[in-house]
């Protein structure tokens, strides 16, 4: 591990202790291998004036809810150190009185509650305090004669602490095991199946120190051959396998999930490991990491029913096992499956908490193949892992997670959405929580969204060959299909009936017709295992009020508005409802330029505003209110509806 410190940079900061603190925080931050989502934590000790003007002793210490990588000095809380340091000097202290005890010490109430290990950094004699949860050291300590290894790499300027939960009785050990020692003859301390510590007055030699120890692990592991994972290929595991895991998974859950699948070269090396089963039955690299991964993985076998049951079944046994009667019990469901031969799944129910579950998985993995080359992989045990996971100030975190949106854990696939409705579709989903393949057969697709809850695919709904591949994009990154916008379509140049070019009448029904009925026949087995299933289709005011020069529009259109009502006579046997919206005079899209428009509104006498708002209630109809009312139809609203057709479009006489 190399130090990333650059002299320019800090140079900035000289004499503001607390932005050097950011800076060397987010330098810590931004390295995985030291720190991931919320892991670690950092403090600055400075002694500033108070509104009285008398000078006082301030821990900064890293606020509950931020990340190293990416923190601000915003994200540090203010705590009087003599206070925290008092606290160190109680027998005991529970979890409630200690977060009450720190909030009371701090002087910004407007700032986050401050780290669990706010009283630890208070002890610690030093201005800047570092500690992360390095995968290459925490490597070494968890494996047989841990302990001893440490010692062999780091002689005596290394503190060792033997694991216990953090929080107040971690700082009260380290309290008294300090008590008397010469701080000035340590380099820092190794906790262990934990992380660790280093501490210093100038932040740089902190950072530094923390790189050296790293790097002595490192270097450990390489010399004993405990090398990375090296990567094979493997076999792809079927989608419709995949939207059934996710549904199973979804079942004990309690509400839908998202499924991501890893089959990179790494990840499907690990799943051969030939006891894989029996190695990750053990536990996870850092105890923390239980709150996001659980404690062990689901392994998928021909059986997943059985698999999942078994599951639970262990699951229930390790509660009851280590359960005080104060617990209660939570949610039995697995956050990740290795799959032998194919690589491993991710669940969770939103975009962010996959990627925070594959981040930590990549990192176990590594962590697991190395630890096997040093004698076996041993973790912390089951009663250990358990305090930790039914810690009341860790379940409180998931709670501040933020509540729910309506459509979380839900997956939509979105046609047509580079632009104009379908685009105002995707933005719409995603606000009210679900994920979205967002398809089109303009390649900006792959760029327009830039979130992890979309997944932008170019891809010809006319071409079957090309759905069928992009389907199966959607199924592999989300887990399953539950909505359907169907929003695809073209306005062919209005052309009457006897000049009608043979071309241009197959293509309006290629695409405003056929291009739907191919996309529901391909998502109907994904539907069949979805959550409240439901497809809207985009049709048209032209079904119900035509206009001359617009015959393959129209006549395409009219046939999409019979294919969702034969779809929803076909499809409400499993559940699955399809609706269909017909919209009109949407100006806000690609089409409708500003000189369109003009010449337009021109042709009928009116003025633009005129022109737009043409209708019974005088009101312009936009792509985000069509996009609403399909959101809508997706939800619970329209959970008893299906084959309804819905006009939008400010009330047009012909169709009233
Ligand atoms: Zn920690």
């Amino acid at each position: 591990m190399k130090s990333i410190w650059k002299e320019n940079e800090a140079k900035k900061f000289k004499g503001n202790l607390l932005k050097l603190r950011v800076y060397t925080s987010q330098l810590l931050g931004k390295n995985e291998d030291l720190v991931m989502h919320g892991g670690g934590n950092t403090s600055v000790k400075i002694n500033e004036k108070n509104i009285f003007g008398e000078k006082e002793d301030i821990l900064y210490v890293k606020g509950s809810g931020w990340d190293l990588g990416t923190i601000e000095a915003a994200g540090f809380a203010p705590v009087k150190l003599k206070a925290l340091q008092q606290l160190a000097d109680l027998d005991s202290l529970t979890d409630v009185e200690m977060v009450k005890y720190q909030r009371m010490a701090m002087t910004d109430p407007a700032a986050p509650n401050p780290s669990v290990e706010a009283i630890l950094h208070a002890i610690i004699p030093y201005t800047f305090v570092d500690h992360t949860h390095a995968d290459a050291v925490v490597t070494v300590t968890n494996t047989p004669g841990g302990k001893e290894r440490i010692e062999e790499i780091y002689g005596e300027k290394i503190l060792i602490i033997p694991y216990v939960m953090p929080g107040f009785i971690l700082a009260k050990e380290i309290y008294n095991m300090t008590k008397g020692i010469d701080w000035d003859k340590l380099d820092g301390m190794i906790l262990m199946n934990h992380g660790v510590f280093t501490f210093h007055n100038d932040p740089k030699v902190s950072y530094e120190k923390m790189i050296a120890i790293v790097s002595k692990s490192e270097g450990y592991l390489k010399k004993q051959s405990a090398t990375p994972i090296k990567g094979t290929s493997g076999r792809k595991i079927n989608t419709l396998h995949i939207a059934d895991i996710r549904k199973q998974v979804s079942e004990i859950w309690g509400k839908p999930v998202l499924t991501r699948t890893d089959d990179s070269s790494e990840s499907v090396a690990f799943s051969n490991l030939p006891d894989v089963k029996k190695i990750v039955n053990r536990g996870p690299l850092t105890p923390d990491h239980i709150i996001q991964t659980k404690r062990t993985p689901v392994v998928v076998t021909n059986n997943f029913e059985k698999d999942l049951s078994d599951y639970v079944k262990d699951y229930l046994d390790y509660f009851d096992k280590n359960n005080t009667g104060e617990q209660t019990l939570l949610d039995q469901a697995p956050r990740w499956a290795i799959v032998p031969g194919s690589g491993s799944l991710s669940f969770g129910p939103t975009a962010k908490n996959l990627t925070i579950i594959e981040d930590i998985n990549r990192h176990t993995k590594k962590a697991i193949y190395q630890a096997e080359k040093l004698g076996g992989w041993k973790p912390l045990g089951k009663a250990d892992l358990f305090e930790m996971e039914y810690w009341s100030l860790e379940q409180a975190k998931l709670k501040k997670a933020g509540s729910s949106k309506p459509m979380e854990g839900k997956i939509a696939l979105v046609t047509g959405a580079a632009s104009g409705i379908g685009k105002a579709c995707v933005e719409s989903l995603v606000a009210a929580g679900a994920v979205v393949g967002a398809i089109d057969i303009d390649p900006s697709i792959r760029t327009t969204f830039k979130k992890k809850e979309i997944l932008g695919i170019q891809c010809d709904v006319t071409s079957e060959k090309q759905l069928r591949i992009t389907i199966e994009k959607i199924v592999a990154q989300f887990g399953g299909i539950d909505m359907i916008i169907s929003s695809a379509g073209i306005f062919p140049k209005s052309t009457r009936i006897e000049n009608m070019e043979t071309k241009l009448w197959e293509k309006s029904l290629e695409i405003n017709v056929s291009s739907h009925q191919k996309l529901i026949q391909l998502c109907v087995p994904y539907l069949k295992l979805g959550f409240d299933p439901s497809v809207v289709i985009i049709g048209s005011k032209n079904v119900a009020a035509p206009g001359p020069g617009a015959a393959a529009y129209s006549v395409a259109k009219a046939g999409l508005a019979q294919l969702g009502r034969v779809a929803a006579l076909e499809l409400g046997e499993n559940g699955i409802r399809v609706n269909t919206i017909h919209p009109n005079a949407v100006y806000d899209t690609a089409i409708w330029t500003d000189e369109v428009l003009k010449t337009r509104a021109k042709h009928y006498k009116l003025t633009v505003k005129e022109y737009k708002t043409n209708n019974v209630l005088k009101v312009e109809v936009t792509s985000k209110d069509v996009a609403d009312l399909a959101v809508s139809m997706l939800g619970k609203t329209f959970s008893k509806i299906t084959g309804a057709q819905v006009p939008i479009d400010g009330g047009n006489d012909r169709v009233i």
